[in-house]
């Protein structure tokens, strides 16, 4: 079977790949990468599930392929759940994720560490002609008082995950995949599919 990844974030693309790579043996998997004429969907809906669900439809519609979207991002307990969905331009619009994590550390600069409880969430879905299915990951853990660590992307220097003491930007890839949120939901996707294989 073949599929296209519906995102263009390298680091996602390579996440996916690899943790994909028992299921798509015989599949190619393509990216929007190899669609540079398709335009970004607009991410407006109020949950991951929602996001993931409309950028899964429309790069189906547009490829006529089968297409696994992910949406994803930071929820914090003592900001009520923010960033949310808003993670990717918590800080504004065109923010990076410098000005993301500054802005975090800022927000949680009065609370203490024993308050400072997070998860990171991700929605994958599954689009083909006939279905349309999702699967949720998550992973709980705790957000630093400091960036540490200059691996993977996003949020990553400023979280750790459950029981670590080490953030994932401390980790190798292979160790975040073992845990990240978006491999549960994969692992998820990737056990469907085999099931129904
Ligand atoms: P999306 O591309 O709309 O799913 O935006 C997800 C945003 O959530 C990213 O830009 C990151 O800021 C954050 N995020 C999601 N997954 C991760 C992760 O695995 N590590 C760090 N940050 C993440």
């Amino acid at each position: 079977m073949d599929l296209v990844l519906a995102t263009r974030n390298k680091k996602k693309i390579e996440e996916i790949k690899k943790i994909f790579s028992p299921v798509g043996a015989e599949s190619r998997i393509y990216t929007l990468d190899d669609f540079p004429e398709m335009e970004d969907v607009v991410e407006d809906g109020d949950t991951f599930e929602a996001n993931a669900i409309k950028k899964a439809k429309q790069i189906a519609r547009a490829t006529g392929m089968t297409a696994v979207a992910d949406d994803s991002g930071l929820e914090v307990d003592a900001l009520d759940g923010a960033p949310g969905v808003y993670s990717a331009r918590y800080a504004g619009k065109d923010s990076d994720d410098k000005a993301n994590n500054s802005k975090l550390l800022q927000a949680l600069e009065d609370v203490p560490e024993d308050k400072r409880d997070a998860q990171f969430v991700c929605c994958i879905a599954l689009a083909s002609r006939d279905e349309i299915k999702t699967f949720m990951g998550y992973v709980k853990g705790r957000i630093s008082t400091e960036l540490k660590g200059m691996s993977g992307f996003g949020y990553d220097p400023l979280f750790y995950p459950e029981g670590s003491d080490r953030t994932f930007a401390e980790m190798s890839d292979t160790e975040k995949n073992a845990i990240s949120h978006r491999s549960n939901a994969l692992q998820k996707l990737q056990k469907y599919l085999l099931d129904k294989n």
